[in-house]
């Protein structure tokens, strides 16, 4: 058997740093990133055998539990028949019909392989449409990793404590324009300067990748009607959030949410359902990006929106995009058995799980004496640490990165040390899904009260 250490020192020397994708090293907690061999449910098992209930989720996809069976069934039915044509299948136009169902705005959809290549698609689309350049996006908000939507970007880069990134040439940069989040005077004044040069704002529905940070109430309107005053296009991003918060992602749980600031837990929170109304927000995109639940766990992603903007694409329009193994079949079939079997009764459970973990988790920090807050973006939370946090609670990138963020890897590793394995960053949402029951939290209420004392004991690191 080989041990995670020797794993990794393994993957060290073949691979950067060992890993296929930054936050995977751990480098936000320190430590030994557990390499996994299998998961089920809402279990992972490392190499070494030992299994974690799971608070990741492979970063979203995992809606329905790990290696659900009958998606598994379906990759195996779809692998048996090929792995991949390089020809057009029935099964992507079935899933295109199955999120044009959820989210009816999207009149056309194009699957590719990478929530990445999906929002790279979006803008050079949103460029085509209005024969402009200039991008807008947010401090925070994260969109991948395509050379113009690095800046600020949270995620992986912001615990790496990264501006940016190198190999990124200033004139692509400097066709972005970031913003702060939730800053309504930042955005109006940046339309009033520049908004006959603006071809599209991209921002995530309810950002979840600094941290939950929700949109204030009326923030997203507002982006649509200064989109549509200047003749750019509002490209929504939930490749994080769509089909995962709600049957129609952020879009369709905004059009019911409540807000939740300031509550006597000490919250800052959107996206509570009031009732079961599945409806839409009093706003749509001109675009729409989704990934992760969207491929049930295989490489695949989407773009959607508007037809006369959609059609701009090759080879109906002059916007070139294309893909060798784009809607590829197991990706296809993995995704289309998920939102088949992604029902009310799904989002319901993940809700559920998620708003008795968070709570179980604030009581435990409250009862050491820790000072956080909860933030919520539906049954996506995370923890914000600090007196400032939790006096005043997080609405942007600055704030989300002004916390106490170094009681994060203590308390990371407590809860691993028991079986419980959280995102390895202070930076990431904490992922349930419809496999986390009575057991799962049981155990993360056994682990809860240590894990909080080590948050309680962690000092900051002590400048050079
Ligand atoms: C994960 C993510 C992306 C990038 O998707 P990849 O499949 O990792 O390329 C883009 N936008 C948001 C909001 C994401 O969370």
């Amino acid at each position: 058997m080989t041990s995670n250490e020797t794993a990794f020192f393994q993957a060290k020397s073949v691979i950067p740093g060992g890993v296929d994708s930054p936050v995977r090293a751990f480098g936000g907690v320190g430590g030994t990133p557990r390499f996994i061999a299998s998961a089920s449910g809402a279990t992972v098992t490392d190499i070494e055998g030992r299994t974690y209930v799971d608070l990741v989720g492979s970063w979203g996809p995992a809606l329905l539990g790990h290696s659900h069976p009958q998606v598994v069934a379906a990759v195996q039915e779809a692998a048996s028949r090929g792995l991949s044509f390089g020809a057009p299948t029935e099964t992507e136009t079935f899933l295109a019909r199955a999120v044009r169902e959820r989210v009816p705005f999207a009149q056309r959809v194009r699957f590719v392989s990478t929530g990445t290549e999906a929002t790279m698609t979006a803008i050079r689309l949103a460029r085509g449409a209005t024969g402009r350049d200039l991008i807008v996006k947010f401090a925070g908000n994260y969109h991948g990793h395509s050379d113009g939507l690095l800046a600020a970007a949270g995620s992986g880069v912001a615990t790496g404590g990264l501006p940016g990134s190198a190999g990124v040439p200033e004139a692509i940069a400097a066709q972005t324009v970031v913003l702060p989040y939730n800053d309504v005077d930042a955005l109006r004044g940046c339309f009033d300067e520049a908004g006959g040069r603006i071809a599209a704002v991209i921002f995530e529905g309810a950002p979840a990748n600094m941290g939950a940070v929700p949109p204030r109430p009326g923030w997203n309107r507002e982006i649509r009607r200064l989109c549509t005053a200047h003749g750019a296009l509002m490209i929504l991003d939930e490749v994080l959030t769509g089909f995962r918060v709600d049957p129609a992602g952020w879009w369709g749980l905004e059009a019911v949410a409540s807000w939740v600031d300031g509550a006597p837990a000490g919250e800052f929170s959107a996206g509570f359902v009031d009732d079961s109304a599945v409806g839409g927000a009093d706003w749509v995109p001109d675009l729409v990006t989704f990934g992760k639940v969207v491929g049930g766990g295989m490489p695949l992603a989407a773009v959607g929106g508007r037809a006369d903007v959609m059609d701009l694409l090759a080879p109906v329009g002059p916007v070139y995009q294309a893909g060798t193994l784009s809607g590829n079949p197991l990706a296809t079939a993995a995704g289309l058995r998920t939102l088949e079997l992604a029902d009310r009764g799904v989002y319901d459970r993940v809700n559920a799980s998620a708003q008795a973990i968070s709570t179980i988790v604030s009581d435990a920090l409250s009862a050491c004496g820790v000072a956080h807050r909860v933030q919520r973006t539906g049954s996506l939370f995370s923890f914000m640490f600090g007196e400032v946090a939790a006096a005043f609670g997080v609405y942007d990138y600055e704030q989300a990165r002004a916390q106490e963020a170094w009681r994060y890897g203590p308390f990371f590793h407590s809860f691993l040390s028991s079986g419980i394995a959280l995102p390895p960053s202070v930076f990431e949402v904490w992922f349930t899904s419809a496999a986390h029951g009575d057991a799962e939290i049981e155990a993360i209420a056994a682990a809860a009260p240590a894990a909080a004392r080590a948050a309680a004991q962690a000092r900051p690191p002590r400048l050079p």
